[in-house]
């Protein structure tokens, strides 16, 4: 233990033994000051709080004996060894019952005080370490009852802030989710929202830090240091919470906001569990909705045409009849497709999904999938040009899934453009992260896709809010699906698009080991 952090209270009536004590102890590197009798040396402790009394017992006025019993009235914690002479062992024992902690013999011999002062000085060391840990420990128990009462990460910010607020004296401070390279400000306190600064954040950071605020991004205009609290899931760090103070903060509190930080995550943790149950419930209560409807528009049509159909079949003509049936068929088609795709995503994700990968042409699946759509595309008097080497290497896929992906993408290409339009289908080699991969581009001249509608493309029952969209039928589902079938294939998709101008939609594939490729080649 560093001699500089404690100071040592002497109280004795003899200058000359004030005088010496106070001399070796600040020879050592102590903090030392002295009193000359027991009420003197009440008051100064009262007003510093000393680490250590050396207190004489026989004083004139109030004796040592005083002293003690006036210091554990007060309920003092602080070490206390008296000086007495060796032949007065009644009054030491008396000093003990009184709650002396040790005893110097006068006159006193130099290496048993390093000895006792040592010995006193530890023994309180891991008193007050205790102590500490034990307030801390009744501390975050009253934080965690709290935050058991809520699964809100708006309310378990506040109490962040309140309780690391408390406990480093901050003049401002906030708290967020880390996004990016910054943090998106959800509580603050001693600053107001509209004042915060753009805060960056080191995602390197493993555990609370302190530092001297940085020039621009203080919080407040007092601080001199910041406090970094970082908290993590699962190895990453999903918020932070920063502190500006004035004074730095000992030791003992960065361990206890280490400590903080861990309660916080798990609250957080629980509160993002609980976010995820209600998106999820939310999104089965539209998914129902999104069946019932996608289900009653062909099931009224159906039944409207086969009540027709048989009330009046014999009176109609051929060619009303064979239109009518066609609409019946057209209804089927669609309940059909849907409960194709609805069996796809539950299977995807119960993880049942199979796949059967093996070596695949893609011309070959592709002038396939053309051919289906020719009929289509002939009817809107669209242009659908394919640009796709026949010397391309085969792909590693299931060659009915990516049937099912080109099937997705042209057929929107073709949904999302009007009459007249180009479709246009190419694909070439890329060099992607784990080697070579085809990229198959799929560019339409369509309606395009809003610049603020592009990040949920890819999600379920996502279609965009455009008139040109909702005169088109479908579910929302399709680019879900291609999607999850892309990556499950080990490919990649996006997309590039511009509002009334057209999209390009890409994906990549693996290629098949180039020796394979030659084996198959050949
Ligand atoms: P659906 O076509 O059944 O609505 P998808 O999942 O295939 O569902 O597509 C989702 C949405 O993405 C579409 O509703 C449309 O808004 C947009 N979209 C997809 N492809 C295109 C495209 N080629 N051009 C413009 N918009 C598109």
């Amino acid at each position: 233990m560093d001699p500089k952090n404690s100071m040592i209270l002497v109280v004795d009536d003899d200058a000359l033994i004030r005088e010496l004590l106070s001399s070796w102890l600040d020879h050592r590197g102590y903090g030392v000051k002295t009193a000359e009798n027991g009420q003197q040396a009440l008051e100064m402790h009262q007003q510093h709080g000393f680490d250590l009394i050396l207190l004489d017992i026989m004083m004139p006025d109030m004796n040592g004996f005083d002293v003690l019993t006036a210091l554990k009235a007060a309920g003092n914690t602080t070490p206390v060894v008296v000086m007495s002479a060796l032949t007065d062992l009644k009054s030491v024992v008396t000093c003990i019952k009184l709650g002396a902690e040790d005893f110097l013999s006068k006159p006193i011999e130099s290496e048993l005080l390093w000895a006792r002062i040592n010995a006193s000085l530890e023994k309180k060391h891991y008193r007050d370490a205790q102590q500490t840990w034990l307030e801390e420990l009744n501390l975050l128990q009253q934080i965690d009852q709290e935050l058991n009462t809520t699964l809100d990460r708006k309310t378990i910010s506040g109490l962040t802030l309140q309780y690391g607020g408390q406990k480093t004296g901050a003049l401002a401070c906030c708290i967020g989710a880390v996004e990016g390279n910054r943090l998106q400000v959800r509580a603050s306190q001693g600053i107001a929202a509209d004042d915060l600064p753009v805060i960056p954040v080191d995602k390197q950071l493993r555990a609370v830090t302190q530092t001297a605020v940085p020039e621009n991004g203080r919080l407040h205009p007092q601080a001199n240091y910041r406090l970094t609290l970082p908290i993590f899931r699962n190895t990453i760090i999903r918020d932070m919470a920063i502190f500006d103070l004035a004074h730095p903060v000992p030791e003992t509190t960065l361990r206890f906001l280490k400590r903080l930080a861990i309660h916080i995550a798990i609250a957080m943790h629980n509160a993002q569990l609980y976010a995820d149950v209600q998106a999820a419930n939310r999104a089965k209560s539209n998914f129902v909705a999104m069946v019932s409807h996608e289900l009653k528009n062909p099931l009224t049509s159906i039944q409207s045409y086969t009540y027709l159909l048989r009330r009046q079949g014999n009176l109609l003509p051929e060619e009303t009849r064979i239109n009518y049936l066609g609409i019946i068929n057209d209804g089927a088609t669609r309940i059909h497709n849907l409960a194709l795709e609805l069996d796809d995503i539950t299977q995807i994700e119960t993880g049942q999904f199979r796949l059967k990968i093996e070596a695949v042409s893609l011309p070959e699946v592709l002038h396939n999938v053309v051919r289906l759509f020719e009929p289509q595309i002939e009817e809107r008097q669209q242009e659908l040009i394919v640009h796709v080497p026949e010397t391309l290497p085969q792909v590693r896929a299931d060659a009915k899934r990516l049937s099912q992906i080109l099937t997705n993408l042209i057929s929107n290409a073709s949904k999302y453009t009007p009459e007249s339009g180009r479709i246009q289908v190419s694909a070439q080699l890329v060099e992607g992260e784990s080697g070579h991969q085809l990229q198959i581009a799929l560019q339409d001249s369509g309606i395009g896709i809003r610049a603020a509608d592009q990040a949920r493309v890819f999600s379920q029952f996502f279609r965009a809010d455009d008139e040109l969209v909702t005169a088109v039928r479908g579910t929302g589902l399709g680019l879900n699906i291609t999607k999850k079938l892309v990556e499950l294939q080990g490919g990649e998709i996006g997309f590039i698009s511009e509002h009334r101008q057209g999209s390009t939609f890409f994906f990549t594939l693996p290629i098949v080991a180039q020796e394979t490729a030659v084996l198959t080649i050949a």
